[in-house]
């Protein structure tokens, strides 16, 4: 399974990549953890991508690129992944392509998450993050953790990501209109283009995203 998922901020990418990574036992590899784990680290890297990510800009493609080409030749990914967050430009777009060519692989399918500007907004005023290498997602309203400010898988301390004040993501909705959905159009040429209707519960994201795959009865858990 090599799969690419697409949608904007709020999309739920993030919770769906993480099921669909465990379920296949494939990595979840997310651009936006990658980054916030090199910010949290203050490494050169970091440094460069803070920036931008508080403005809601993207880091440049060649940066992130040369992350994502290291990821995808690495050993852990011979036997697919869950890209989250990449491509995210019609350049990063391209250049994946030359990464599958290096690698001799293809794409499984680019699924497009579609939810509408005003459910983005309310799933991304209630965001709070793990702040460990977790990384797991919960919503002050729809889905809170069981004891509040605390991760339930490993206890780490939940936060709202710099990146998700309003004004942001505003910034951000712009930059995915502008740079992100021409992405869904050439994976829509290539014939790799699902879109999934991501309104609605986590669970049933998942469970339209397994049917879309073809997959929602295999192994009797969905
Ligand atoms: P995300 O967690 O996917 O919402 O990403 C958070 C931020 O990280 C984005 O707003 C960008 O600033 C940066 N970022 C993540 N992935 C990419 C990418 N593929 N290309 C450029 N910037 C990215």
């Amino acid at each position: 399974m090599r799969l690419v998922l697409l949608g904007p901020p709020g999309a739920g990418k993030g919770t769906q990549a993480r099921r669909l990574a465990e379920r296949f036992g494939v990595p979840h590899l997310s651009t936006g953890d990658l980054l916030r784990e090199q910010v949290g680290a203050g490494t050169v890297l970091g440094r460069r991508a803070a920036d931008f990510i508080d403005s809601g800009r993207l880091v440049p493609d060649a940066l992130i690129t040369a992350i994502v080409r290291g990821r995808l030749h690495s050993g852990r990914a011979a036997d697919g992944y869950v890209l989250d967050g990449y491509p995210r430009s019609a350049v990063q777009a391209k250049a994946l392509e030359t990464i599958l060519a290096e690698t001799g692989t293809a794409l499984t399918a680019a699924l497009d998450l579609v939810v509408d500007e005003e459910e983005v907004v309310r799933r991304i005023g209630g965001r709070q993050v793990c702040l460990r290498d977790s990384g797991h997602i919960f919503h002050l309203h729809t889905a809170p953790p069981i004891v509040r400010g605390l991760c339930d898988h490993c206890g780490g301390e939940l936060y709202q990501r710099s990146d998700d004040r309003p004004a942001t993501v505003r910034d951000r909705l712009a930059v995915y209109a502008e740079q992100t959905a021409p992405v869904a159009r050439f994976y829509a040429d290539a014939g790799l283009l699902r879109t999934v209707d991501a309104e609605g519960t986590a669970d049933e994201v998942t469970r339209r995203v397994l049917d879309t795959l073809g997959l929602a009865r295999v192994g009797g858990r969905r």
